[in-house]
């Protein structure tokens, strides 16, 4: 069995190497202000030899450092479930991942390469989550972590980075500009980039999500079946602001479906706030527009130009995926819902994604399985929460 990357756009192949990030010859075509081209997917060929149930992925699991990453909680918020009437509806919970967000996914994947190669530094821009994330793995791996964090990162973000002992470079302006700043240091230095979608292996870490639910999803609705068996939601909600995590959960499902563990795709959601909303406008108009400046209290899903949206556009034109957007009233409204309905605290990202089931819930059937991703602690952002309440 061999890993390799494809190119997303060309089909393109090509080894799968430290230094290796997009696909030389679509790169080429890249437009200033428009979403990354020529991104890598990882592949591989022949049957998969790991455990029948287990995530096929590139790096081999000796290497992954020891944090308790994934197999996050798949629950069902019984109350909301009478509230709204979808009596099989769940919250995949990850914001009981180690740095309380779902970045920690891509974080353990990029780190296990790192350490496979030999490789002793991570550089990465960030909102907030992903530099959290990157310095909690890096702390468990023994790697040195460079995080670039606009300055008006939430300040518990900021915290954690400097918890684990990652290196903070705080970055004058918005996460763009990070973006661009960390490419340049990772470049002219070597040091490995973690920045989300252009290292291919960031997707690839996501798509564990989807193997869980699904799993998840099997044992709750045939708790007699063997261990391993599948079940497909019919409506998976997504906070969507790069579009890695969609793509990551698209990959996912793509995955299990050609393992033929599952029969057919779910409709995935791309759920945007109303003040970063590219890749729902992309979706509607069947391309990318110039870059409006995010605004918007959901700070993990604010970008101006989303990374992955090219990609992300693609797998939603693909597979009949569905893009709802909300308003920051909507999401704090829900962010509370979903906190004094459930238990459950989420972030203001996150809460769009409950926002956003809400908003869609008057178009779907109430017998549908609907999964709403959960991804990022409530914790995380007090400033956002104090808004929703007044404070
Ligand atoms: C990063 C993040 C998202 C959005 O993921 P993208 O890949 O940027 O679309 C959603 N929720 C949380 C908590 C995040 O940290």
């Amino acid at each position: 069995m061999k890993w390799y990357y494809e190119c997303s756009e060309c089909g393109k192949r090509y080894d799968i190497e430290p230094g290796r990030y997009l696909c030389d010859a679509c790169a080429r075509a890249q437009e200033a202000d428009r979403p990354l081209r020529g991104i890598l997917e990882c592949r591989w060929d022949g049957q998969w030899d790991g455990p029948q149930d287990g995530v096929p992925l590139p790096v081999a699991r000796e290497h992954f450092p020891a944090l308790p990453v994934g197999d996050t909680p798949l629950w069902a918020p019984e109350r909301l479930r009478a509230e709204t009437g979808f009596q099989r509806l769940w919250l995949k919970d990850d914001t009981c991942e180690p740095s309380g967000s779902f970045k920690d996914r891509a974080s353990l994947l990029v780190a296990a390469f790192a350490r496979e190669r030999g490789i002793r530094e991570i550089a990465l821009a960030s909102t907030g989550n992903a530099a959290s994330s990157m310095a909690a793995v890096g702390a468990a791996a023994g790697l040195r972590v460079t995080v670039f964090l606009p300055k008006k990162a939430p300040v518990a973000k900021r915290v954690q980075v400097l918890q684990y002992g990652a290196e903070l470079r705080e970055v004058d302006g918005t996460y763009d500009r990070a973006f661009d700043q960390s490419l340049a240091y990772s470049s002219a230095s070597g040091v490995l980039s973690r920045n989300t979608a252009y290292n291919p292996l960031t997707i690839e870490g996501k798509k564990t999500a989807s193997f869980e639910m699904a799993a998840q999803l099997g044992r709750a609705l045939s708790p007699a079946a063997p261990a391993g068996y599948c079940q497909v939601p019919d409506h998976v909600f997504v906070p969507v602001g790069d579009g890695v995590i969609l793509a990551g959960v698209y990959k996912g499902f793509e995955d299990l479906k050609r393992l033929g563990r599952i029969d057919r795709m779910p409709t995935v959601w791309a759920c945007q706030a109303e003040g970063s909303s590219a890749i729902a406008r992309a979706l509607e108009a069947g391309a990318f527009q110039a870059p409006v400046p995010s605004d918007t209290v959901a700070d993990s899903i604010s970008v101006d130009v989303p990374r992955n949206g090219a990609h992300a556009l693609g797998k939603l034109q693909k597979h009949g995926g569905r893009a709802v957007v909300v308003t920051d009233a909507e999401i704090l409204a829900g962010q509370q819902e979903l906190a004094s309905g459930s238990g459950l605290f989420a972030e203001p990202s996150s809460a769009a994604a409950w926002a956003g089931f809400r908003k869609a819930a008057p178009g779907l059937d109430k017998n549908e399985r609907v999964v709403v991703m959960v991804t990022g602690s409530g914790l995380k952002d007090i400033a956002g929460a104090m808004k929703g309440l007044g404070l």
